[in-house]
């Protein structure tokens, strides 16, 4: 038996005699496409088409915006059921499922608890204090 793959409207490119057709259906919580065959093998093709835009996206516009990362590429596609991927992605950084390792230069899971870096143990909340702090805070003269 083969795997069935995520399918919710239909999406036909467009021809050269054709625009493209956008056919949504309604799934979760908005009218959309999606496509996870489309997802996972043809990096080309649209795979998702948002509730208030007709712009689709492919693959290659989820790792654009996963930093090139496929696993948080696939969780994004998964999770994304109505808005634009990038909106769902803020949202994401937001309520802490996601942070970016400013040192490692990826993006890991949190899970909705912050915590540092899996990989280095860096905290990005830590290195954006650090940061604002000096910005604001010019190096003190010396003594009191
Ligand atoms: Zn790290």
């Amino acid at each position: 038996m083969s795997e069935q793959y995520l399918k919710v409207g239909s999406y036909t490119p467009e021809t050269e005699t054709q625009e493209a057709v956008i056919d949504r259906a309604y799934y979760r919580q908005g009218w959309i496409c999606k496509d996870e065959e489309a997802f996972l093998f043809y990096p080309d093709r649209v795979c998702y088409v948002p509730e208030l835009s007709d712009g689709g996206y492919t693959r290659q516009d989820f790792l654009d915006m996963c930093n090139g990362q496929e696993d948080i590429a696939a969780l994004l596609f998964d999770m994304v059921d109505w808005q634009h991927p990038e909106t769902l992605l803020n949202e994401l950084y937001d309520t802490y499922e996601l942070d970016f390792c400013p040192v490692c230069q990826k993006i890991y899971c949190m899970m909705g608890e912050q915590i540092p870096c899996p990989v280095c143990g860096t905290n990005p909340e830590e290195v954006e204090n650090a940061d604002t702090e000096s910005e604001r805070r010019p190096a003190e003269p010396g003594g009191i």
